[in-house]
């Protein structure tokens, strides 16, 4: 094994809770710009920076916490200070070039995260700029490349990863983004923390239709990349909440027409398809399944009650659930809905192309006959990488009204740094309060630099 790499801080996770890293402790730092808009919304916050010339970074992230302003939230405010994006100006950040620190960003596909290998179609739940970061806009991006689509609509996932992919060229930092890059270990070191990662740029050339899952790894076992070793005195975690997809552990989940990544419906031809999930992924697939001719059978372990709470509350919002609602009140013979009811087991027929799935709810069980199962469950963020500390991280579970869940680690609330390990940043949501959306936790990402900079004495 090489000599392992030095570097002051290592980002683990390039999507959008890691990815912004790299801009930032690559030195382009926030400062006050005087927004009309934050003005009149939010006077006191405008008339308390309005003298204040130096980076932000160098606030006093404690104080404005005991002030009843987290910093994640100080942040969004200055660059969201309403829902609507109408000019650049009315965000009260302006971005400009300072000294950058040694780091580098490890990640294992392409930065941006899950939204590489999300449905063709996917659109997010709420405005495009939502999803954007704060020293680069949507409207930015989209003057840039000679695009021309509107911010505030829901954005669909190619024009949202082309933003993300852009990212590290656009600022400079893209020699200290290492895609295809899995890490393995995180462990205590006498210079803060070893990491070991293996190359997996092999898995950039996999099909995910074929393999039936994202293209990464999914455990050591089908690592045979070189292993690499890097030292680091800060790391920020940000694997997200689906670095480990969950499993439904019945016999036959492995079997060929059993897949966990669904791009488009072409990928699933055949007639008949049993989709099991319950959350917002499954809603997707089974709706555009239909909408594509398939016979669906969506199964969900999931009550009634809840699922339509679900659809009733999206239905104004987003298309695709004014769609499902439709479908269902229509009674469409294609979509068929099972609650409280789990596989329990899936065979191959005709020579392993097709199956039998079967279900059970309570002491009943049904067979059916399909060409295809997908399994939409989700994942979780795993913690298994960080090994042999002292004290183990505590976590706590978050739920949203959006069905996400994932658990989060303790934190300080004012740099989002580790109670239990020092100088270890759980990234975006992971950290213990945020809300499970974009929006919530760009904010983190200045306080958790701010944070590594004041111990640099670079502030
Ligand atoms: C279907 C779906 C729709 C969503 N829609 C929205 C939406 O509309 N708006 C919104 O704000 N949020 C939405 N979310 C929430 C979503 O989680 C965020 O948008 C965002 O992608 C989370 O970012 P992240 O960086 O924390 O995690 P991820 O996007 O999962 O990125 C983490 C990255 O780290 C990599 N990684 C993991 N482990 C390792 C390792 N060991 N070594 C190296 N790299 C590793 C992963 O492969 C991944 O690339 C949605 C989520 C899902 C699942």
């Amino acid at each position: 094994m090489n000599t392992p790499e030095h570097r002051t801080v290592i980002v683990v996770g390039g999507g959008p809770a890691g990815l912004p890293f790299a801009p930032v402790l690559g030195g382009w730092h926030p400062f006050f710009h005087a927004s009309n808009v934050l003005q009149a919304r939010y006077p006191q916050i405008a008339d308390m920076f309005r003298q204040h010339t130096d980076s932000l970074l160098s606030l006093d992230m404690e104080s404005m916490l005991h002030s009843g302003i987290p910093p994640a939230d100080l942040f969004r405010v200055l660059h969201h200070p309403r829902q609507l994006y109408e000019g650049g100006d009315q965000i009260a950040l302006k971005f400009r070039q300072q000294d950058p620190i040694d780091f580098l960003l490890l990640t294992q596909e392409r930065v941006g995260g899950l939204w590489n290998n999300v449905p063709e179609n996917l659109l997010t739940l709420s405005p495009g700029q939502w999803m954007e970061f704060a020293f680069h806009s949507l409207a930015e991006h989209v003057q840039e490349t000679g695009k021309s689509y509107n911010v505030n609509d829901l954005i669909i996932k190619h024009r949202l990863i082309d933003y993300y992919h852009r990212i590290p060229e656009r600022f400079g930092v893209a020699d200290r983004v290492r895609e295809w890059t899995r890490v393995t270990r995180v462990e205590p070191h006498e210079a803060g923390f070893l990491v070991t990662a293996v190359n997996v740029s092999d898995w950039s050339q996999r099909d995910p239709v074929t393999l039936r899952r994202p293209p990464f790894p999914e455990s050591d076992d089908e690592l045979t990349g070189e292993v690499q070793q890097y030292t680091c005195k800060y790391l920020v975690y940000a694997v997200g909440q689906r670095s480990k997809l969950r499993r439904l552990e019945v016999p036959g989940e492995d079997l060929p027409f059993v897949t966990q990544f669904y791009e488009k419906a072409q990928d699933l031809p055949g007639e008949r398809v049993v989709v099991v999930g319950g959350g917002r992924s499954a809603d997707w697939a089974a709706t555009e399944l239909h909408d594509a001719g398939r016979h669906v059978t969506y199964v969900m372990r999931q009550s009634r009650d809840l699922h339509w709470g679900l659809i009733n509350q999206s239905r104004g919002g987003l298309p695709y659930y004014k769609r499902i609602a439709e479908i269902l009140e229509g009674g469409s013979e294609r979509l068929e809905t099972v609650y409280d009811t789990s596989l329990t087991s899936i065979e191959a027929i005709d020579e392993g192309d097709r199956g039998v799935v079967t279900m059970a709810s309570g002491d009943d069980t049904r067979q059916i006959e399909v060409d295809h199962v997908l399994k939409e469950i989700g994942g979780s963020a795993d913690y298994s990488l960080l090994q042999g500390f002292e004290q183990p991280l505590q976590l706590v579970e978050k739920h949203d009204t959006y069905r996400f869940q994932v658990h989060q680690a303790k934190v300080h609330p004012h740099s989002y740094e580790s109670i239990d390990i020092p100088n270890l940043y759980p990234g975006g949501y992971l950290a213990e309060g945020l809300g499970l959306v974009v929006i919530a936790m760009h904010g983190t990402t200045y306080a958790i630099v701010a944070d590594i900079l004041k111990k640099e004495g670079m502030l």
